[in-house]
């Protein structure tokens, strides 16, 4: 296999001797290190390194270079090698710079020097972004390949859930990519039998459900002992990380989701808030940190397996999936957050997959290329997803009931919509008609003030209008409030009917629900702060009660 290049650019030839030295002394062995002064020559360098079909990993640009500054040149060398990582190498005077280029360019680091020892400073930065382009990017050879029509509802299920599962994958699109024609003919499949699956080592599926595509990709879908110290449902970040506290704590830990790890955060193009991220990181980044994380603590993690119910006996509780399987745990936490509420217009169900989306922005943001495409909704979601595939389509229209986007989204992203020039809010408005064949291709606009209508033509609609909890499926197993949110704690003593669910002399413990030894965590709690870190919070604290449990039991 080629090695990846890192490509290193400072004008000084000092500072570039030495850190081409230590990086050079590191990592020689798995990847090539070119260096140079001159920031042109370097873009010489990488459009034939493209043209070679060979590949970068890492650039490290000085800022401070007389033919370009380091942000500009790192602009354009992203243009070739999108998904390489970029550090800007900063005196301490150019931190403001560093700092704006965190959301121009997308930068992954700033370097300051000195950056000595190269132990303490440079490498573990290094490592980090290696490791994470490593995680992103797969050589063409090596991937799955799935084959479809890009509107189509069943390719846009396998995508979502390849993609949530981190499972890296080439979509071909039978209709614009003449090379999917040749897959068809291999595999001796019809249209008719799209999507098709074909992995690494030649075999396929045709038109395949979740779990057989998962149980081929390798994903684990049957649980291994007889009983768990505690089963987590959900592996949104309240799950994953109960998971992970569970497991390092050494207790037999079970993650079971439905469908993708990372829950909601695992559709959110940049997470800008989140404690030791200055320059933000995707919920697909994250995802990717947190499950290798708890799987190197030895978690078990079962996925796409939905649970459909929970008894408890003797207090052993046993949990029942969809398949019929069951569970046997002594304590569980569960982490079901919420999701997108539905947009009720007559005849949209059809076209769900098919141009009518909920939160699935990063997945099909290279087909709304040079598109005309709409959001419903204003809220930070809709916002992160506008700026995200304003990179792609020619025109982000956002749809608001309000007035405007400062009354329902975060300040810091209002700013930047309102500099983005491709993106337009339109208020006072609903989607009110739909129309198209197969796929979505019109939708209808009502102005709530005037009353006027119009019809426009689009391939996609996004819509993030809020949410519900995933608590259906509890029935009335634990209490919850009118909405469908699972109370825990104090909560639950403010119940009238507190004294006959509950028998232990203690009181329930913050996060545990009306059965004793059962946790909720996370957005599905009421009264959740509602956010990535508050989830981590609640999930890893509500470990710290199951212990409690366990040793009472
Ligand atoms: C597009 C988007 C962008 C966001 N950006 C930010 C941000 O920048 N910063 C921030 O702080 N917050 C952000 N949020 C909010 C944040 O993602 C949520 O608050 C957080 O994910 C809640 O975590 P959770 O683990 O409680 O639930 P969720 O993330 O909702 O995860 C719940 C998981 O449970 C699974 N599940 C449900 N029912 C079952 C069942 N029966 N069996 C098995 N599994 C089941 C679901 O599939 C899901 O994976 C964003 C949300 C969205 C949608």
């Amino acid at each position: 296999m080629k090695l990846p290049y890192i490509i290193i650019i400072d004008d000084d030839i000092q500072v570039l001797r030495a850190i081409q030295r230590d990086i050079r002394n590191k990592y020689r062995d798995e990847y090539k290190v070119a260096a140079t002064e001159s920031a042109n020559e370097a873009l010489e360098l990488i459009k034939e390194l493209k043209l070679k079909n060979e590949e970068v990993a890492l650039f490290i640009s000085d800022q401070r270079m007389p033919e370009m500054e380091g942000i500009r040149f790192l602009e354009k060398a992203s243009e070739i090698f999108p998904v390489a990582k970029k550090v800007l190498l900063t005196a301490y005077s150019d931190i403001d710079a560093a700092i704006k280029a965190i959301n121009n360019v997308k930068l992954d680091y700033y370097l300051l020097k000195p950056w000595h020892p190269a132990e303490e400073k440079l490498f573990p930065v290094v490592n980090d972004l290696l490791d994470e382009w490593h995680a992103f990017y797969k050589p063409d050879h090596e991937a799955t390949r799935i084959i479809g029509f890009q509107w189509s509802p069943k390719s846009h299920r396998l995508k979502e859930f390849l993609s949530g599962n981190l499972v890296p994958y080439i979509w071909m699109d039978i209709e614009s990519n003449a090379e999917a024609e040749k897959y068809l003919i291999s595999t001796n499949a019809l249209k008719t039998d799209l999507p098709l699956v074909v992995f690494k080592d030649g075999s396929f599926i045709k038109d395949p459900s979740l779990s057989d595509l998962a149980a081929q990709v390798g994903l684990q879908q049957k649980a291994t002992k007889e009983m768990y110290d505690v089963l987590i449902i959900g592996g949104g970040p309240a799950g994953l990380a109960a998971s992970v506290y569970g497991s390092c704590e050494g207790l037999k830990t079970l993650l079971i989701e439905k469908s993708n790890p990372g829950g909601q955060a695992s559709s959110s193009a940049r997470i800008e808030n989140y404690l030791g991220f200055p320059h933000g990181l995707s919920g697909a980044e994250l995802t990717q940190r947190a499950i290798t994380q708890t799987l190197r603590f030895g978690t078990e993690v079962l996925t796409p397996m939905e649970v459909k119910s929970i008894t408890v006996k003797d207090g052993y509780k046993i949990t029942e999936m969809k398949d019929g399987s069951q569970v046997y745990s002594r304590a569980i936490v569960i982490a079901t957050g919420v999701s997108y509420k539905s947009l009720e217009i007559a005849g949209l169900d059809q076209f769900t997959g098919a141009g009518v989306y909920y939160g699935a922005a990063g997945i099909e943001a290279h087909a709304c290329r040079n598109e005309a495409i709409y959001i419903v909704g204003g809220g930070n979601s809709a916002c992160q997803a506008a700026m995200y595939m304003s990179k792609f389509a020619k025109e982000v229209n956002i749809l608001i009931r309000r007035d405007s986007l400062s009354q329902v989204a975060a300040n810091y992203l209002v700013q930047n919509i309102s500099r983005t020039p491709n993106i337009n809010v339109i208020p006072h408005t609903d989607v009110v008609a739909c129309s198209g064949s197969s796929v979505l291709e019109t939708i209808t606009l009502k102005n709530a003030k005037s009353g006027e209508e119009q019809t426009v033509p689009t391939k996609a609609l996004f819509v993030y209008i809020g949410m519900r909890p995933g608590t259906a499926w509890l029935n009335d197993t634990v209490l919850k409030d009118e909405k469908g949110f699972i109370v825990c704690g104090s909560d639950l003593q403010k119940d009238k009917s507190f004294n006959t669910f509950w028998k232990l002399k203690r009181e329930p413990y913050m996060p545990e629900t009306s059965i004793p030894g059962i946790f909720a965590s996370g957005d599905v709690r009421f009264g959740a702060m509602t956010g990535i870190s508050s989830a981590v919070g609640e999930g890893s604290m509500a470990i710290r009660f199951v212990r409690k449990y366990l040793q009472e039991i």
